[in-house]
């Protein structure tokens, strides 16, 4: 199957990485969100990463302009009538993923793939909403999305291997590694990760550790780029506690139990880089 024109549902951090890969891939972008401010924001997003691959001579300035007027910002959902792949990157919630695929199948055209950048979501469950649970399927992007060279690609259980076969080659043609995993919650990323990322809140909770200590001890001791509390700001604390309550609701298995604390920093409104402050506090997204 041939895709030439994708939507990317929702302009947040990854939705505007998502559909700055397919733009420089050549395809055509729909970049959609539910108001108009969320998709400029998701645009000027992508023009400041793109800029900054001219400062460093990786691009030039025809290819930016170039690159831009492939996407075309949308409010609207009916904007999915002719595309041939849609890819869901809304919050991280079954609900508002179930509505939306629900919704997209009666709008997005008969031969159209339907893929979600879900982090840890039920794939069957989320084509289950559709009349076309064959053509559904996970993306999974890393963030951030332009320059991490893996994708989770989780089939639902109906997903056929023709349109397993599509994306792989998509993923390929986005100069990025696909790998195939099974639908289990948190895939393997985030089934590894995330326990990981939960362990050092609760470490901080219990007092064992100041926050920069603990970064530092994953940081100096185990080679990891980056603290499990700075990369937890980095992902969004609310994608971090929908992953953990998948997992913990997933398995039955009190080990994935969220951390209290990370469930107060999100009551709080602290959802880390993306809202200014989380276990650290961000100025014009630096500490
Ligand atoms: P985000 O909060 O930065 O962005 C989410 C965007 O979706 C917002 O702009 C919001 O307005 C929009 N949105 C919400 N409901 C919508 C709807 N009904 N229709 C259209 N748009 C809607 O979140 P994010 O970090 O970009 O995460 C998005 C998805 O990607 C989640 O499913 C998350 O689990 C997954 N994901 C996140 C990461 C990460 O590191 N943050 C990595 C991989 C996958």
């Amino acid at each position: 199957m041939v895709v030439q024109k994708v939507m990317v549902i929702g302009a947040g951090q990854m939705g505007s990485g998502i559909a700055q890969v397919f733009a420089a891939a050549g395809f055509h972008v729909v970049l959609h969100d539910l108001k108009e401010e969320y998709v400029d924001r998701g645009i000027m997003t992508i023009t400041k990463n793109l800029k900054r691959q001219v400062d460093k001579g990786k691009l030039t300035e025809q290819a930016v302009t170039s690159i831009l007027s492939q996407i075309t910002p949308s409010t609207n959902l009916t904007s999915a009538s002719d595309v041939d792949l849609v890819v869901e990157a809304a919050v991280e919630n079954l609900d508002i993923k179930a509505k939306l695929f629900a919704n997209l199948d009666k709008i997005a055209p008969e031969h159209a793939i339907l893929a979600t950048n879900t982090s840890s979501l039920p794939i069957t469950e989320i084509a289950a909403a559709t009349k076309r649970p064959q053509q559904v399927i996970g993306m999974h992007f890393m963030n951030p999305v332009p320059v991490m060279r893996l994708v989770e690609i989780i089939r639902g259980l109906a997903t056929t291997d023709e349109v397993y076969e599509t994306i792989e080659y998509i993923t390929k043609q986005l100069q990025k590694v696909p790998v195939e995993v099974n639908d289990f919650p948190g895939f393997v990323s985030n089934r590894i990760l995330m326990p990981m990322i939960n362990e050092a809140i609760y470490t901080l909770y219990e007092g064992v550790a100041t926050k920069e200590a603990i970064d530092d001890v994953m940081k100096l001791g185990m080679n990891h780029p980056m603290g499990p509390l700075t990369l937890a700001d980095f992902i969004g604390l609310d994608t971090c506690l929908y992953i953990m309550e998948t997992l913990h609701e997933g398995f039955g298995d009190d080990k994935y139990r969220p951390c209290p604390l990370l469930r107060k920093y999100v009551k709080a409104g602290w959802l880390g880089r993306k809202s200014g402050r989380g276990f650290y506090v961000y100025e014009e997204g630096r500490t």
